[in-house]
């Protein structure tokens, strides 16, 4: 990185001079000083509302809010400051997409299938569930939600490809004519990174909507939203070492004409009596009440901090270090890794050890100062493609070394060593 790595690490108070080993980045990124300060800078001087009181607090606070979102829009090289919504995080962001679009295709008639393959997390899953299972008991329903889930299938090393999702594309006529594809462009289990570039092609060829969910590629590698050319891209503050509580939708202009906001509210409405209201513009329309206001002044301050490591170096790093880790584990003969493809991979690999449950090596490894997941990082349809329940997470951020993977294998030796009882 164009930084030392004491010198990253020395940003991060929870990392820092401490033996601890924090191998779990995927589920959330530890926060680094300058953000952690930013946001207390920020409520010191004085916290005020969005976008509505016009007092001198408020009006700062308007700036650092609006500051921040431009700042996202030139991370992800969106065209717009308005193509940037702010969310709570990837989960409601899906939520939203799903049922703005839905929304939409109520009043429009048409409703298709949803395409989403085996790598998905719970997160890009459950949210077209909800509306396709309503089909079920509303007949109305028919015309306009999605009429079916159809599945696209990965490879066996775990990886996605184009002819996966034509294969899936050209099964029996889509019901109805709109199709949506809503697929990760990095696994949260294996850590591949698909191609999203030609995945949203190929969806959009055959007249898809797509959305891609960048929660875990977002901070390992650089996103261009017009490259990628997808209709919605989602990812949360948390897992890019910024704050909770905050996360991005990014619409293509030219979709915001096919989405309805599914919440309303303050700040959200141009014009209301007691009968009826008339909606703001994008993007206020899809942040009603009050939105995350000192999230989106950390969310901006992460962005500083990984700008001046820079993407491409941050990325460089990633793959190294994920090359030693797979490398690392897949020498240790009792651990089976999920999935091949080390070359795709940014910073994840899971595993199971021969033997030992993945429980057991998760408090065995803690017991260590090791600090990875356990169980299936709600992303059970994955788990299943590999025969398994769930399996242990190692994850990489910007603070990892070599020195740290080494600990993980250390300790996972002496896990199998003593079958998984520490003493
Ligand atoms: N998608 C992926 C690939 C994820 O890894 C996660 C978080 N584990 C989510 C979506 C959901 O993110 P959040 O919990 O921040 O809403």
């Amino acid at each position: 990185m164009s930084v030392g790595i004491e010198q990253v690490k020395s940003e991060f108070p929870a990392i820092y001079g401490r033996d601890n080993v924090y191998l779990d980045s995927a589920a959330t990124t530890q926060t680094p000083r300058s953000v952690l300060q930013s946001m207390y800078h920020f409520a010191e001087l004085g916290i005020g509302n969005v976008h509505r009181s016009g007092h001198a607090w408020a009006r700062n606070a308007s700036r650092w809010y609006e500051d921040a979102r431009e700042k996202v829009r030139e991370f992800i090289n969106a065209e717009h400051a308005e193509e940037v919504i702010f969310t709570p995080g990837a989960t409601a962001g899906i939520n939203m997409m799903a049922h703005s679009w839905c929304r939409r295709l109520e009043c429009n008639g048409v409703g298709g299938a949803v395409l989403v393959s085996d790598a998905e997390h719970h997160s890009n899953l459950a949210p077209w569930h909800t509306l396709v299972s309503r089909l079920s008991d509303d007949e109305d329903a028919r015309s306009y939600l999605p009429s079916e889930m159809r599945r696209v299938h990965i490879q066996r090393d775990g990886s996605l490809t184009r002819s996966a999702i034509n294969a899936s594309l050209q099964l029996p006529r889509l019901r109805y004519h709109r199709p949506i594809l809503a697929i990760t462009a990095m696994s949260n289990v294996t850590g591949i990174v698909n191609p999203i570039a030609e995945l949203v092609d190929v969806a959009q060829e055959a007249g898809a909507w797509t959305l891609v969910d960048a929660a875990q590629v977002v901070s390992r590698q650089k996103i261009d939203v017009r490259s990628w050319g997808a209709d919605a891209i989602v990812f949360s503050g948390h897992k890019m070492y910024g704050p909770t509580g905050i996360g991005v939708v990014y619409v293509r202009t030219e979709m915001m004409d096919e989405i309805a906001a599914p919440f309303v509210g303050g700040g959200a409405i141009e014009e209301c009596s007691v009968g009826y209201h008339i909606r703001s513009d994008v993007p206020m329309e899809f942040e009603p009440g009050t939105p995350p206001i000192v999230q989106a002044v950390g969310l901006s301050v992460a962005i500083d901090f990984l700008n001046e490591l820079g993407m491409d170096s941050v990325e460089q790093h990633t793959r190294e270090l994920s090359m030693y880790l797979y490398e690392s584990l897949a020498s240790l003969p009792a651990v089976k890794i999920l999935g091949e493809a080390p070359e795709l991979r940014l910073g994840i690999v899971s595993f199971t050890v021969d033997g030992i449950d993945n429980v057991d090596v998760g408090d065995f490894l803690d017991k260590e100062f090791v600090a990875v997941r356990v169980g299936h990082h709600c992303a059970q349809p994955i788990h299943r493609f590999f025969g398994v329940d769930g399996s242990v997470r190692a994850s990489l951020g910007v603070y990892n070394t070599k020195y740290d993977v080494n600990a993980l294998i250390m300790a996972l030796k002496k896990c199998i060593a003593r079958g998984g009882v520490h003493e």
